[in-house]
């Protein structure tokens, strides 16, 4: 302590696409900035992101999807919410989107021409590029590079290996700068006119807000990196009392991929929805049956895996599953592969995925179940067959199937999936100008924060696609907060 540190006028913490939206958009107005980033790079959780990013109205969504408007996007996202989001904060990430998709594709060249329609919304409106890249590490890649840029310009400071570990206060009680752990474990301050927390989620911290607030969701792998502990929430709740909303609001995706080397990994690789939605469907290990419609709600499919698929000692088991693991197998045919062909050419090629026979299938299925019966599997096939031939009568409700198949001799795609910890709903309570509310519902004054660090936007289910926009979208309000545009 009182030792001299740096002095700025705006410090962000993180450089997730939250941070670097914020860093950049104050960098344009010629606003120096200091970037703390507790890892060794930049990007965060951001550029594992896979599906893509929400907005409308846009250039992008072809006359079919035409009768999209960002009142359907409002009520879709307040539906999902389940009546928990805050609808001032719905209203502004709505209205901003077409702007926040404006921003990354006219103003970075970023392509995000592709759109697609993902479970929960109304319309397609999810934006992704055409290429080969999946839009997290696209859009990162490019903004990282426009940092660089900056930094090179000496514009702007990025401390990597630089840990956040308290927000500093003036006796008045304004935000007036941060203590941070450097990389040789050195503690600094920053004197800063602006604090912006966005530090991420707590979807990898189960040794502390997990247990505390979802203490049944402690055993569950996750999908994010580890770096993801809820250190913003945990600072600003201890040291500024801000409020923490929704806590116990987690997301859990039905689909972590088990990869047969590193079965009993605390952290997977996600099986994106667009699998399903093509046709993927699931088979319990322990009936060789289907047992869901595998296109409901997230929480509707983890529920129907957990029942369903839970392994046990009665199970053969032979590679190594943690026993009360809950694993089905997902499954694509040929002609659906064709449909996402990047996607499951980079989930085989990581060994997520396998090509096989029907008996070859079956066979994997009996590493865990040695009981299975190859004439129940082929029977759950031509059910499955049926339904699509049908396009109706599925038992299990499900309504959009992808391509018929030749049970016995097609070229089947599959892998063993598990339900995952995804993302974190709940997070520092924030205004409509992303200012930190404290206990007594009052701003914080000078710190803000945006990205999943906050909370009460989603409510009780985030829609697909919308946490990337919301990085963008509040990163652009306080950045224009903090340079009075
Ligand atoms: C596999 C996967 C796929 C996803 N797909 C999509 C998708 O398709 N569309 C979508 O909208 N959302 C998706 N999401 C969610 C979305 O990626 C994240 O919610 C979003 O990127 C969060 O961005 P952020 O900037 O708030 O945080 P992050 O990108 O997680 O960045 C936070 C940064 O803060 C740093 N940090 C944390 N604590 C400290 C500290 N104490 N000091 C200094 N630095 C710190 C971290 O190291 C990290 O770099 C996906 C998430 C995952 C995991």
């Amino acid at each position: 302590m009182g030792m001299k540190g740096m002095e700025t006028d705006t410090v962000i913490v993180g450089t997730g696409l939250a941070g670097l939206t914020t860093a950049l958009k104050v960098l344009e107005r010629g606003v120096p900035v200091i970037l703390v980033e507790k890892t060794d790079r930049l990007g965060g959780n951001s550029m594992k992101a896979s599906s893509g990013i929400n907005g409308t109205p846009t250039k992008y969504q072809t006359a079919k999807e035409d009768e999209d408007s960002v009142e359907s996007f409002e009520s879709d996202t307040v539906v999902s919410g389940k009546g928990l989001s805050k609808l001032d904060l719905v209203e502004v990430l709505v209205h901003q989107s077409k702007n926040a998709i404006e921003w990354l594709t006219e103003h970075n060249k970023i392509d995000l021409s592709v759109v697609t329609k993902l479970g929960g919304h109304s319309h397609a409106r999810t934006h992704r590029g055409s290429g080969k890249l999946p839009p997290g590490f696209a859009i990162m890649s490019l903004l990282i590079k426009r940092i660089e840029e900056y930094e090179r310009d000496q514009k702007v400071t990025v401390l990597k290996e630089s840990l956040l570990n308290k927000i500093l206060k003036s006796n008045s009680g304004n935000v007036i700068g941060i203590e941070y752990v450097d990389s040789d474990k050195k503690t600094r301050h920053i004197t800063s006119k602006n604090v912006v927390l966005a530090t991420g989620g707590y979807s990898a911290d189960f040794g502390s807000l997990l247990k505390q607030f979802r203490p049944d969701l402690v055993s569950f792998p996750s999908t994010n990196g580890q770096q993801t502990t809820g250190d913003g929430q945990k600072v600003a709740a201890r040291d500024v009392e801000a409020n923490l909303i929704h806590m116990d609001q987690v997301q859990v995706h039905p689909t972590g991929f088990l990869k047969l080397t590193s079965i009993n990994e605390k952290w997977k690789f996600l099986c994106g929805e667009l699998i399903r939605g093509i046709g993927g469907f699931l088979i319990s290990p322990v009936t060789g049956e289907r047992f869901t419609n595998e296109l409901g709600r997230r929480d509707q499919v983890t529920q129907a895996i957990l029942d369903n698929c839970g392994v046990t000692t009665s199970l053969s088991n032979d590679i190594g599953i943690e026993l009360g693991r809950a694993v089905s197998l997902i499954v694509v045919n040929k002609n659906d592969y064709e449909k996402a062909k990047n996607h499951i050419d980079f989930y085989t090629s990581q060994k997520l995925l396998q090509r096989g026979s029907l008996t070859d299938m079956v066979q994997f299925l009996r590493r865990i179940n040695d009981k299975i019966d190859g004439k129940v599997v082929l029977n759950t096939l031509i059910d499955y067959n049926n339904a699509i031939a049908s396009k109706k009568d599925d038992t299990y409700g499900r309504k959009d199937f992808g391509s018929t198949f030749d049970e016995e001799n097609e070229e089947y795609y599959f892998g063993l999936i598990t339900p995952v910890v995804h993302f974190s709903m709940g997070g520092i309570e924030i205004n409509k100008y992303g200012q930190v509310l404290n206990k007594d519902h009052q701003i914080v004054p000078n710190l803000y924060a945006v990205g999943e660090v906050s909370g009460g936007l989603h409510g009780g289910n985030r829609l697909g696609g919308s946490s990337l926009l919301e990085c963008v979208v509040f990163g652009t309000v306080v950045s224009g907060k903090i340079t009075g545009d």
